[in-house]
């Protein structure tokens, strides 16, 4: 469920016109709802945290570590963080920004598979909950950094349990061949070797298979093999006190079949990996922002091509703000802002990059549409806006936040003296640069 509808004839976020909005702060944009934000995370948390089985032997609820990296907006994030929502982080630039947004560090959970020894030092020195630690030559240099603090790590190992899954190719990570996480027999030796350490505490194990995982199944398999670790562990006399289970569960884009819904996920995962005495992690991201953000756009022309007659809905918005479609293929829904008629037209829907691959749908059957109105790409909220760029030297799309019947610029588009001021032109070249006239 979001807080994007239609009213008063155009599609609002909560009650701010989109329409509105684009008029004001100008196309393309990015807009958030935080009543979508609160409402995924709360939904999420408390489906888990109402399972007897997946609280701690302290009676803790599970931590629910947002997966920053799919919108990583301060704005964003302080809502979250608001709502006791912790983070799940991949660089020492996301552990700065979830802290600055109110996140305790004893809820941020430190992940990836190149964290240098600077942000592991970094990352220790702030107290965070655990580093997920992903292979044998990480864990070792983790040992070094932290004797070197006279510190001792908590953290985890990411086994990759062979069961890869999620919508597309390149966000599958639980596959044999995938640089995610190593094997289970390696992780448990490597965990064994820890334990008598001075400066590693180890902690648990941790997972996380893919992104956009409609069907329980892949989750509820890798699960399975997670809970037999933590026995096998355990039987080898070591202690096994933390349990991740990542991210990855789906979201609808509406071109595909529902994603399980998070009550069955929490069924699911209560049975597979419920009451092992442990404290349990999960890492949602798309599942959170997703469906509370939306592209907006405004059509520049449509060009009909005599040749082939195939008519391109030609927008302001292009791959450098929303790279989803030319990177995974991805589907968005592309709907009018201003409520749309019955009629109907087949779009090629591009931006105006120069590359074919600045295209977000071919063929597409949408009411009809001319220049000057304004598109909403739907479900833009994760691994939208953070992985915008400037390419073909266009500013950042802002980005705005909704809450009831009012919005704040959480990123206000650059102006090009800002953009131009970020590159500056070497000094051997002032008071101006010399042309060559030869
Ligand atoms: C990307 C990622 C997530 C979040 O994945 P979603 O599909 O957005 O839920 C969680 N954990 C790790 C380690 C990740 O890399």
């Amino acid at each position: 469920m979001n807080h994007f509808d239609y009213h008063d004839d155009a599609l609002n976020c909560e009650q701010v016109s989109l329409t509105e909005l684009a008029d004001t702060v100008g196309t393309p944009l990015y807009v958030y709802s935080s009543a979508t934000l609160e409402r995924h995370y709360n939904v999420f948390a408390d489906a888990l945290s109402s399972k007897p089985g997946l609280r701690s032997p302290r009676d803790e609820a599970p931590l629910v570590a947002y997966a920053m990296k799919a919108n990583s907006n301060m704005g964003v994030l302080a809502t979250l963080a608001a709502q006791g929502c912790g983070a799940d982080t991949v660089s020492e630039g996301e552990i700065r920004k979830a802290l600055k947004a109110g996140v305790p560090a004893n809820r941020i959970v430190f992940s990836g598979v190149g964290k240098t020894d600077a942000e592991m030092a970094f990352a220790l020195k702030d107290g965070i909950y655990q580093l997920n630690v992903e292979s044998r030559p990480e864990l070792e240099r983790l040992a070094r950094v932290a004797a070197e603090l006279n510190m001792v790590a908590p953290f985890v190992i990411r086994i990759n349990p062979g069961v890869g899954a999620g919508g597309h190719e390149k966000i599958t990570t639980g596959g044999a061949k995938d640089k995610f996480g190593i094997s289970a027999e390696e992780a448990l030796s490597l965990y064994a070797g820890a334990a008598g350490h001075p400066n590693l505490a180890p902690m648990g194990i941790a997972c996380h298979i893919g992104s956009q995982i409609l069907d329980l199944k892949p989750l509820q398999e890798a699960f399975t093999r997670m809970r037999g670790w933590v026995e096998q562990l355990r039987a080898n006399g070591l202690s096994v006190e933390r349990l991740d289970l990542g991210g990855g569960l789906g979201v609808p884009y509406f071109n595909q079949k529902e994603p399980a819904t998070i009550a069955d996920y929490a069924d699911m995962t209560a049975l597979a990996v419920g009451n092992l005495g442990v404290r349990y992690t999960f890492e949602p991201g798309r599942l959170i922002a997703a469906n509370a953000g939306v592209l907006i756009s405004r059509v520049i022309h449509v060009h009909e091509r005599e040749d082939s007659g195939q008519q391109f809905l030609v927008l302001d918005a292009a791959m450098n703000d929303l790279l989803r479609p030319a990177l995974y293929d991805a589907f968005h829904d592309i709907r009018p802002v201003a409520r749309p008629g019955n009629e109907t037209a087949k779009y090629d829907v591009v931006g105006p990059i120069c590359e074919t691959g600045d295209t977000f749908t071919r063929g597409r059957d949408m009411p009809v549409m001319k220049a000057g109105d304004l598109v909403a790409f739907m479900s833009a909220g994760a691994y939208g806006a953070v992985m915008g760029s400037e390419y073909n030297s266009r500013p950042l799309a802002p980005e705005v936040l909704v809450r009831d019947a009012d919005w704040s610029i959480v990123r206000p588009r650059p102006s090009y003296d800002e953009m131009m001021a970020r590159e500056p032109i070497p000094a051997w070249f002032t008071p101006a640069p010399k042309v060559k006239t030869a």
